[in-house]
């Protein structure tokens, strides 16, 4: 019998320097342990972290929250068997749903559960010496494209661009460890064009450039040329992928373009970003309207190009029943997967599923503050994700995450099925 002997709480650091949840259970020898991550640019459908308030460590400290993992769910989970897998997972999510109590998981906090449900995750497939990827509720394993931020904008950089994220695919590697391989010369052409152009001002908080541009098209053109110049097809071997993050931008009714200095209604906006669609290599936006659009997202997904995907972040909040009604609809064809958005790893995993049985392709996502936690990693490829987004291709929260992946990759060997092209053809 695996039975949980401790689980403890402990306060850490995230990759903007604010305090953070830790969560360890040890069963027997065995341990598992995971961080919780923070979003900036987060959806209001989202479960709540529990930040401490007041002046110190400007309000986002995590003593309450360390608290309520050793004072409240440790005596909840100390003796109970880990043992059965992914049913066991969901009954001790059930536990911690219920102890908090709250829709929004305000009172023992959002970040105190996912790092215990991810903790627990870790700990049972310890305890079975497993891989987490192997031991979890497995719905088909594949090794993700891996989707990378080259350029970062929006709430990530001070609003220095509109747009949040200028991402790229490699729907034409082979591999995990070849998409890595061209997305960082993609990286360092993108680097070579801003500095050479006297744009750069540093790097965002997911460590992709951080240029100013006069306009937001001017930095997808940008991109797409340091694509070219890297030596890639454009659009076939390496595509791009934009956040808009529309939320950020939505304000008394109108979408407002800081950089341009205008403000777009909603026919506006669709025709900036089908525009983008038509004129640049560009194969996926996330949330293009803001997030309680949904007929106005409906619609631009109809208006889409076959084969692009319409990505649901704050529009849908990893978010089964959401999942459900967004697709009655055909607003967006694809979800991101965030776990602290949904709560626990059960709920995230029934968005998941919601998405498959939608037809949606599923991209499993990290947060603007992030740790060396690499639950994700194991997440997407247990989970069967199409694709893993985690931020840049520098700064240790993040290679952590695509190393990860690659030792994934090497290890589960021939028998590793990479996702490819496959998210873009049609079904
Ligand atoms: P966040 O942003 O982690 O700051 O919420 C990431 C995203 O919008 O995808
Ligand atoms: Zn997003």
């Amino acid at each position: 019998m695996a039975l949980i002997d401790d689980v403890r709480g402990r306060r850490v650091w995230d990759s903007r320097g604010r305090p953070t949840v830790e969560v360890g259970v040890r069963v027997g020898a065995a341990v598992g342990r995971a961080i919780a991550p923070a979003g900036a640019s987060r959806g209001s459908g989202e479960r709540c972290d529990r930040r401490d308030g007041g002046s110190a460590q400007r309000g986002f400290d995590v003593r309450g929250a360390v608290a309520a993992v050793n004072d409240e769910i440790a005596p909840a989970l100390i003796g109970r068997s880990l043992d059965g897998g992914g049913r066991v997972q969901a009954e001790l999510d059930a536990l911690l749903v219920a102890l908090d109590g709250t829709p929004d998981r305000s009172r023992l906090g959002g970040n105190a559960l996912v790092a215990t449900s991810m903790a627990l995750a870790w700990a049972g497939a310890a305890a079975q010496d497993l891989p987490l990827w192997a031991a979890l509720d497995r719905l088909a394993v594949r090794v993700p494209l891996p989707e990378i931020q080259i350029i970062g904008g929006g709430a990530h950089a001070e609003g220095a661009l509109d747009l949040q994220d200028l991402m790229v695919v490699c729907p034409g590697a082979t591999s995990f460890a070849e998409a890595l391989d061209w997305t960082a010369e993609v990286y360092l052409a993108a680097g070579d064009l801003v500095r050479r152009r006297g744009r750069a001002v540093g790097v965002a908080d997911e460590g992709g450039w951080w240029p100013t541009f006069a306009t937001n098209t001017e930095a997808i053109a940008t991109l797409a040329e340091a694509i070219e110049r890297a030596g890639f097809r454009a659009g076939e071997q390496v595509a791009i992928s934009l956040d808009v993050a529309a939320s950020e931008l939505w304000r008394d009714g109108r979408y407002h373009l800081t950089l341009e200095d205008r403000a777009l209604d909603t026919d506006g906006m669709t025709g900036l970003v089908l525009g983008w669609l038509r004129d640049f290599p560009v194969v996926m936006v996330e949330d293009p309207l803001h997030e309680a659009d949904v007929a106005g997202t409906a619609a631009f997904t109809a208006a889409a190009p076959p084969g692009v995907l319409v990505v649901a972040d704050d529009l849908a909040v990893t978010n089964d029943e959401r999942v459900r009604t967004l697709a009655a609809v055909g607003a967006a064809n694809a979800l991101l997967v965030k776990p602290n958005q949904a709560g626990t790893l059960t709920e995230a995993l029934a968005a998941r599923r919601a998405a498959a049985a939608a037809g949606w392709r599923s991209i499993v996502s990290a947060r603007s503050g992030e740790s060396e936690d690499v639950t994700i990693c194991h997440l997407a490829v247990g989970w069967g994700a199409d694709m893993l987004k985690v931020g840049s291709i520098t700064r240790g929260e993040r290679t952590a995450k695509w190393n990860e992946m690659l030792r994934i990759e090497e290890a589960i060997g021939s028998a590793a099925r990479f996702v490819g092209a496959a998210p873009f053809a049609p079904d």
